[in-house]
């Protein structure tokens, strides 16, 4: 056959694979939320490889994400669009569909930034800072994990000591997601006289507050994450998120962001499923295509029985949610599930593509790198497990 020896593919066109119609009843409210994230799907793909290859971190597509009011995470925010849970899971897994960057960039503005606001801030806080971060004009981290505590980070060295009116910051932080952005950052330090962790609002320009990019990452190149040093960093009284006494008022954050991650597993699992079948009717070996070889078969069917695993369980939790009935281990579950199914659809997809599977162009190995954060962001998979063996056995097997 006479093809351009040169021919590049087309592997991004959505192909909404859906077998067991896991999505045919989303609502035509939802499915207008989810158009929307795919028109920013549209805009992020063809410029998307160029920012991850220069690992720079364009700030106005996540501004972009607020226009199109995306940045909520299906929190109720007065002035914006009403999301249901389902409606909520769909955009994250669009956008991770594009790309995982803009995916990370949405949860912590959103999922964690946004949601430690509603659920913990004054009114008065909430009044100065709802608005400006659900669009994305306030860019906004969340400061939890230390250089030395990751999983740990309930052990947490961070201080926070009152002097007066003030508290006084020190400490040190790691990965933080728009912690040098030029914004804001929910700071969690353990106060000095009662031992328990809250949460501080800390202007990044204020005295002490030094926040350099982590360099050098393989995978989630197109967002920065932060290392922070805060060396005594007075904020007002005002700074301190009232409704927030204990771990125990992070860790009802980091539930909800935990689904959010399994929606962007499924995400990067659709992209990566969708543009291996794509690839794999288009490419020819020994005479005939790719999808007519019955190994490819089997491992196409193998692909997407992992995807419409994953489709079931985002929609099975999204239902919980909207009955208010999520439990955290719930919120576990899918993480651990949809993570490890992406990390398999990934390597099968990667394989198929040969060695075009590595080439930036073809957007698939920036989803597999992609898929290694959400391993281990928002607690690794070892820590779902426990949190899992824990509910099922009564037992806490973390120390
Ligand atoms: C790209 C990226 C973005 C991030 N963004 C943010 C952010 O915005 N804000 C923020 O606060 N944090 C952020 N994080 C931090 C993230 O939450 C931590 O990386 C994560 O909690 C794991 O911590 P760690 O990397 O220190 O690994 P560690 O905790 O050192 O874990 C190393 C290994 O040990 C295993 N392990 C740990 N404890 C146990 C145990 N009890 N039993 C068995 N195995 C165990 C882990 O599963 C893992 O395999 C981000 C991280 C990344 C990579």
């Amino acid at each position: 056959m006479a093809t351009d020896p040169w021919m590049k593919f087309d592997l991004s066109t959505p192909l909404d694979t859906d077998y067991l119609s896991a999505f045919s009843s989303v609502t035509s409210a939802d499915r207008e939320h989810w158009t929307r994230a795919r028109q920013f799907a549209e805009e992020v793909f063809p410029v998307i490889n160029e920012h991850w290859d220069k690992a720079h971190y364009p700030v106005e597509l996540v501004r972009r994400m607020g226009e199109l009011d995306l940045l909520t995470d299906g929190l109720d925010i007065a002035g914006h669009a009403k999301f249901s849970p389902l409606a909520a899971g769909l955009v994250t897994m669009e956008i991770s569909r594009a790309d995982g960057s803009m995916a990370a960039a949405a949860a912590v503005q959103g999922g964690l930034v946004l949601r430690s606001l509603k659920l913990f801030a004054t009114p008065e806080q909430q009044e100065q800072y709802l608005e400006p971060v659900a669009t994305g004009k306030l860019l906004g981290g969340f400061a939890l994990t230390e250089p030395h505590h990751g999983s740990d980070s309930v052990s947490l060295e961070t201080s926070a000591r009152k002097d007066g009116e003030e508290w006084v910051l020190n400490g040190n932080k790691k990965w933080i997601g728009n912690g040098a952005a030029g914004g804001i950052t929910i700071v969690w330090a353990r106060d000095e006289t009662d031992g328990q962790i809250k949460g501080f609002i800390v202007d990044q320009q204020t005295h002490g507050y030094e926040a350099t990019p982590v360099q050098g990452k393989g995978v989630l190149r197109a967002i920065e994450q932060a290392e922070i040093r805060l060396h005594e960093v007075r904020v007002p009284g005002t700074a301190l998120l009232a409704n927030a006494t204990s771990f125990k008022d992070v860790s009802k954050a980091l539930v909800e962001t935990r689904v959010n991650v399994g929606w962007s597993a499924l995400g990067h699992a659709l992209f990566l499923f969708e543009a291996a079948l794509q690839y794999a009717k288009e490419r020819e070996q020994f005479g005939k295509r790719l999808g007519a070889h019955q190994i490819v078969q089997s491992l196409l069917a193998q692909m997407l029985s992992e995807l419409t695993n994953m489709q079931l369980q985002c929609v099975a939790v999204a239902a919980e949610q909207a009955a208010g009935n999520l439990r955290p281990a719930q919120a576990s579950l899918l993480k651990y599930h949809n993570t490890r199914a992406a990390r398999r659809v990934a390597a099968t997809a990667r394989d198929m593509l040969g060695g075009n599977g590595i080439l930036l162009e073809n957007h698939v190995i920036r989803h597999v790198g992609d898929i290694e954060a959400l391993h281990t962001y928002e607690g690794t998979e070892t820590i779902q497990a426990l949190i899992l063996g824990r509910d099922l056995t009564g037992f806490s097997a973390f120390g």
